[in-house]
């Protein structure tokens, strides 16, 4: 499958077209970007880690009843998928406090949320994608209310999955952000799982193996994603 033209450059991926209007090329980039694009690096080999360890989380979701983009991986740094109508809200899921739930609620990073919590931001970067609750999705279209119902099933599905696959690799799963869109009629998960849009900490040191290490300056960035993919048996070429 061949590109064509590119249709957006986002912070860290292009999309391009193909010659099937039903599919598009997802290339990842190393950029990498933090607080809605005011930090900006190339972290070198970032964009392949995220394209492969992407494409086995897609798979695992697939398997579990989730349905995704993901249709097969072109080469290290690209994958094809289905061309979504994308949602334009972020789903949020978090099973210990952290990040933005810290700043907005005061409370102690790392309790653990029981039952985990589900929240909705505007894709937005302008306006630093704000929270919204389902009553502005209703009221500006963003999505009906049976996309909004599935948008919330299927983020608790992923969670009860990858709780469980990412705790048997000695990690807990602090949160994470998804993003859906329509095809066909349907809501299908779109965009990526990878340590930029999820929170893991080491089960037993909390050490944190996520995007926090390059938003806090901790360093060793990619090396904790890679040893990521590596505690999940997943290899990285
Ligand atoms: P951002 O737009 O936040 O800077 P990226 O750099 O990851 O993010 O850009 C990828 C863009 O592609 C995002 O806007 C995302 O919503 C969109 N996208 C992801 N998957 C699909 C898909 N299957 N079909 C259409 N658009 C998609
Ligand atoms: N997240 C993301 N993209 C965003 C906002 C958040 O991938 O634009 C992820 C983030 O990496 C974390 C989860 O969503 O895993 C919750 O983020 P939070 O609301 O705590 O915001 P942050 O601390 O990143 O500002």
């Amino acid at each position: 499958m061949e590109k064509r033209e590119q249709l957006y450059a986002g912070k860290a991926k292009s999309v391009f077209t193909t010659d099937d209007p039903n599919l598009l090329i997802l290339h990842f980039r190393d950029d990498t970007s933090a607080f809605d694009g005011e930090k900006m690096e190339q972290l070198a080999r970032k964009g392949r880690v995220n394209n492969q360890f992407n494409a086995f989380i897609m798979e695992k979701l697939a398997a579990a009843g989730v349905p995704t983009h993901f249709e097969r991986l072109l080469n290290q740094d690209e994958v094809l998928v289905k061309r979504l109508t994308m949602i334009p809200v972020e789903c949020v899921v978090r099973n210990f406090a952290a990040g933005s739930l810290v700043r907005r609620l005061g409370v102690e990073e790392g309790k653990e949320l029981d039952p985990p919590t589900f929240e909705f931001f505007l894709k937005n970067d302008a306006l630093h994608d704000p929270m919204v609750n389902e009553y502005h999705i209703r009221a500006f279209g963003w999505a009906s209310d049976s996309e909004v119902a599935q948008m919330k099933a299927y983020s608790f599905k992923v969670n009860e999955v990858l709780r469980q696959l990412f705790g048997a690799a000695g990690m807990l799963l602090v949160d994470f952000k998804l993003e859906f869109g329509l095809f066909q009629g349907e809501v299908v998960l779109g965009d990526e799982f990878s340590p930029d849009g999820c929170r893991l900490w080491d089960a037993d040191t909390r050490k944190k193996l996520d995007k926090d290490r390059f938003r806090q300056g901790l360093g060793g960035v990619v090396e904790a994603y890679e040893e990521v993919a590596a505690r999940l048996g997943v290899t990285i070429d």
